[in-house]
């Protein structure tokens, strides 16, 4: 059994599209939740919304949407702002009570914008431990250009402050890391976003296949947006942050389709239970 997050943000909270937006951000994305809920639907998956909580003040029967849909909503922060920017930790307290408001405190899960979990932002576990979180996803254990942590373990495993990248027998919060792929002796993320959209699908598919194998669960992501671009505004963009944010982004629907109909996903609380984690 593998793990499905969904990474539900606007058109305007990629960090790679910030710095060059010149329109008001006025939501668009919640157009794209029943075409989202519909895929998971006929595939028979549950999955996890890690939302950006400020949508919820626009469009609160999002959270209705997913709870009653049989999925589970967790924290993607109030506006995905990076952990380690200036200042953020102090603000953390505060968002995690806003967002436990927002959601009828049935968030259990956190992921951090950018997978922006690193030595510099290591108080995050802390944080979600006093708030009765039990699992996050926010390690890469691959380099690419914006994160990653390559000494972090596949599977999940027990995190700590002073632990994020190997088990910690008194760690209380379940880190679920990112699905990698090692290619002639190199690690690569390869656990959807981008590199659904990059990689080959038989690279995708054999990276699952090895997890299955290895009976440890592929943690994927996908973002709201890479799955209704057409709620996506034209945004001009420089050539990198271009590429990366919309190369082959009218498959990605396609692609997440065709994994789910071939493997198994569900959400993290459930894979938890199941598995008694
Ligand atoms: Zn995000």
């Amino acid at each position: 059994m593998n793990i499905l997050g969904i990474d539900f943000e606007d058109w305007y909270h990629p960090q790679l599209v910030q710095p060059y937006i010149t329109t008001e951000k006025k939501p668009t994305m919640f157009q794209g939740m029943d075409k989202i809920l519909e895929l998971l639907n006929k595939n028979e998956t549950s999955a996890t919304f890690f939302l950006v909580g400020e949508l919820l003040y626009d469009n609160p029967e999002l959270l209705d949407k997913i709870i009653d849909n049989g999925h589970e909503i967790a924290f993607h922060t109030m506006h995905h702002d990076r952990l380690d920017s200036s200042n953020f930790s102090e603000k953390f307290d505060d968002e995690l009570d806003e967002f436990d408001n927002l959601s009828d405190g049935k968030s259990k899960g956190f992921r951090a914008p950018t997978f922006s979990l690193n030595q510099n932002s290591s108080w995050l576990i802390d944080k979600l431990e006093k708030h009765h979180y039990v699992y996050d996803s926010s390690i890469v254990p691959a380099k690419s250009d914006l994160y990653g942590m390559p000494t972090a373990q596949e599977g999940p495993y027990r995190i700590s402050q002073n632990s994020l990248d190997k088990n910690d027998i008194n760690g209380k919060i379940i880190e679920f890391p990112l699905a990698i792929k090692k290619f002639f002796g190199k690690k690569i993320p390869a656990a959807g976003g981008f590199y659904l959209r990059s990689l080959p699908m038989k690279i995708t598919k054999n990276t699952i296949k090895n997890y299955e194998k290895n009976n440890i669960p592929a943690t994927f992501f996908i973002h709201s947006w890479e799955l209704t671009p057409e709620f996506m505004p034209d945004i001009a963009l420089p050539f990198k942050p271009n590429f990366v944010t919309f190369h082959n982004i009218k498959k990605a629907y396609s692609r997440m389709n065709e994994l789910l109909e071939n493997f198994d996903f569900t959400s993290f609380e459930n894979y938890m239970e199941t598995n008694s984690l």
